[in-house]
């Protein structure tokens, strides 16, 4: 469905990634995992269109590398940033009708419909439907961006960091969540500094150091890894 090759993008004459390449499967949970500044975020960002790169990105089997961020939006691909980017003064609801704008026209049956499915998914966002988001939890505000973003119906969804500022608890309930999400059949790249929960949910993994991808495989296979263990994983 996604498959990156040699990508580089450079900052300047810095270069933020090199020569990485990627793929994701249709109906699977990919995560990149790797250091603060590993270039896990520029990655995403290529990836989407918002920062320029070279090298290959081809999306359901077409070559995407010249289309505006619009234009891949519009293909089927979504991106949840690290800072989620919510409405803080808009409810809960309002937040997700709004993911539906690039999809449906006001008013029309499927907004009901994909509703009804993110309720399902996060039942939390259906008893706070009506509060503002800028008033939930920091757990249930990644929920909602995470709702918002099934509501433009996307064939990928990118994640950057959804586990970033969770209390471990909540990181587990939101793992979990996007677990789930396979069940919509939805293909999922997860970016995550939280290595350990990203391979328990995803089912093949990258590591990224300094821009390259320095390790590849089964995330069941990398988690049992030495070096992996080593570098990422901590004590036991
Ligand atoms: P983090 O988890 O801390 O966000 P990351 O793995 O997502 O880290 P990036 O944010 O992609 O890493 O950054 C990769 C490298 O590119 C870093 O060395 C960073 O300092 C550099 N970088 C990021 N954004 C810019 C920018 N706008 N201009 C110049 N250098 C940048």
């Amino acid at each position: 469905m996604l498959a990156v090759s040699d990508l580089n993008v450079r900052y300047g004459k810095v270069e933020a990634i090199y020569k990485a390449s990627i793929n994701v499967d249709r109906g699977t949970i990919v995560s990149v995992i790797g250091p603060n500044g590993a270039g896990k975020t520029t990655l995403l960002n290529a990836i989407m269109g918002v920062l320029p790169s070279q090298g290959g990105i081809e999306f359901c089997g077409a070559n995407i590398g010249r289309l505006t961020t619009e234009q891949r939006v519009a293909k089927g691909m979504c991106l949840v940033p690290e800072s989620r980017e919510l409405f803080a003064q808009m409810s809960v609801a309002d937040n997700l009708e709004l993911g539906a704008f690039t999809r449906y026209r006001r008013g029309d049956k499927g907004i009901k419909q994909s509703l009804d499915e993110v309720y399902e998914l996060f039942p939390r966002l259906l008893e706070r439907r009506t509060q503002l988001a800028g008033s939930l939890s920091g757990g249930e505000r990644q929920m909602l961006a995470l709702g918002r973003a099934l509501m433009s119906k996307p064939t990928l969804l990118m994640l950057d960091e959804p586990s970033l500022g969770l209390a471990p608890l909540i990181v587990k309930e939101i793992l979990h969540n996007i677990s789930n999400l396979r069940s919509t059949g939805v293909s999922i790249l997860l970016i995550e500094q939280n290595a350990r929960a990203a391979l328990q949910i995803s089912d093949y993994g990258y590591v990224l150091e300094n821009g390259d991808i320095a390790m590849e495989g089964l995330s069941k296979e990398l988690a049992n890894d030495p070096k992996v263990i080593e570098s990422y994983l901590g004590m036991g």
